[in-house]
């Protein structure tokens, strides 16, 4: 027997709704706040990811799936979506629309080789947002609150958005230099995987999650404290506008992210469900502003984020949720369903768009009972012989059990007033106006 590859997995039917349901919220938020969707292939050039995550960086030193193809390209398969939109964006000179800033979202799968446990797969999916050409505070506010609005949305609760700002190049600059004449007398205090950071890429040592409360981190230089001016500005900006619309944050000094490429401010959402494990941060993101330019593309700045898909399903897992009918309705045959006009009342009321069904296996009525029961219906369609002469149906609900006879001409009518209604017991949609 041949199994998944290690670190990927299959998204089985009973776990799809999840999934339907994020990708739904997802383009209902992104209408809300006026983000259009775009879509870039699943591998790009190698370089692509050297040049814009960083050479320096986990992703592309231990994580990437490359490969070179038979034309003797490297290429890799995306571990993130900011590269690839932004390469989008410089190639079809997106930027040159007059209704700039652009504000674009992503939503599909990314591929990094990390040691899987629960939340952390090597193939794993992420909705990103992106919004290009605007320096303005205001898209770091817009961004901020898209992300807490669509958890919101999804009704997952028990966050903390986690802020900070790294400053403009020259803060970074300044900050990275006082950074490492701290850290070279104290690196011997530090982690392993820390003394590595210290020489690749110094600013990570901040994100150390192998002992938080180490007094040589705790005491370290904060990147706030080294902000330039116009950095401190923006930032403080950033904050009046999260006051101004109730969106409740936590400053953290220590909040740096992975990639090179972020300017100004960093942001997290974690989630403090303890589904959730180790993997708590359910978004990362932050400012880009010199990413563009640094890909051969005009001077633009750029802000945006990465929710992990995954990790959302595990939240709204931790969540009770009320049973949704899953079907309108469960047809029971009590004869031969091809030789009576089952078939035919059942195609006429899904052209009609109620979502009906029934049984392929068989089964005697009991059977047939239980199989709707599992999917939920909120009607029982009950049909025989009698109810053939009689050109009726019999309509059970199931959740008080009422039953009634409704001519079949009427069916659909009634099964739509019924349901919109949620109260019509007349069955006679011919001259009833109570609906
Ligand atoms: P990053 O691109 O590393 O900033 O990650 C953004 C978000 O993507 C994280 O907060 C996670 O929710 C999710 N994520 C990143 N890596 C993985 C992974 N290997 N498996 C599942 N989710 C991931």
């Amino acid at each position: 027997m041949i199994n998944r590859v290690k670190g990927t997995y299959d998204i089985l039917p009973d776990e799809i709704k999840k999934w339907q349901r994020l990708e739904e919220v997802i383009r209902n938020i992104a209408k809300l706040f006026n983000f259009d969707e775009i879509r870039t292939p699943i591998f790009e050039s190698t370089e692509l990811f050297h040049r814009s995550v960083g050479e320096s960086t986990d992703i592309v030193k231990k994580e990437t799936y490359s490969f070179k193809d038979r034309g003797d390209r490297m290429n890799t398969l995306r571990p993130e979506g900011t590269a690839g939109v932004v390469r989008a964006v410089i190639e079809n000179k997106l930027y040159s629309n007059p209704s700039m800033p652009l504000k674009v979202y992503y939503n599909g799968p990314m591929f990094r080789y990390e040691r899987p446990q629960k939340g952390r797969q090597r193939q794993f999916h992420q909705f990103g947002a992106e919004i290009i050409g605007a320096k303005s505070p205001l898209a770091d506010i817009e961004i901020i609150n898209f992300a807490a609005t669509f958890l919101k949305a999804l009704g997952i609760g028990d966050n903390v958005v986690k802020i900070n700002s790294l400053g403009d190049r020259e803060s970074k600059e300044n900050y990275q230099s006082a950074l490492l004449e701290y850290l070279k007398p104290n690196i011997e205090h530090f982690c392993s995987d820390c003394k590595r950071r210290y020489l690749e890429n110094p600013l990570r040592v901040l994100d150390c999650k192998v002992d938080k409360e180490n007094p040589y981190l705790v005491n370290s230089p904060k990147p706030i404290d080294y902000l330039s001016d116009s950095a401190r500005i923006h930032f403080d900006q950033v904050i009046m506008g999260l006051d101004s619309i109730g969106l409740v944050y936590e400053i953290d000094k220590f909040l740096v992210r992975g990639l090179d490429y972020y300017t100004h401010t960093v942001f997290e959402i974690e989630s403090n469900l303890a589904t959730l494990g180790a993997q708590s941060t359910l978004v990362g993101g932050g400012r880009y502003d010199n990413l563009i330019q640094s890909l051969d593309g005009p001077d633009l700045a750029a802000v945006g984020f990465a929710f992990g898909l995954e990790r959302l399903v595990l939240a709204l897992d931790a969540k009770e949720e009320i049973q949704e009918p899953f079907i309108h309705c469960f047809f029971i045959n009590l004869t031969d369903f091809i030789n009576n006009n089952s078939l035919e009342i059942i195609n006429n009321l899904r052209h009609g768009g109620l979502i009906v069904e029934y049984d392929f296996l068989n089964r005697n009525l009991k059977s047939q009972f239980k199989q709707a029961d599992r999917l939920n219906p909120i009607f029982y369609l009950i049909y025989g012989d009698e109810e053939a002469n009689k050109r009726v149906c019999r309509v059970k609900r199931r959740d008080n059990g009422e039953q009634l006879e409704v001519p079949l001409e009427n069916l659909y009518q009634y099964l739509v007033r019924s349901i919109t209604s949620n109260n019509c017991s007349s069955g006679d949609c011919s001259g009833c106006s109570g609906c």
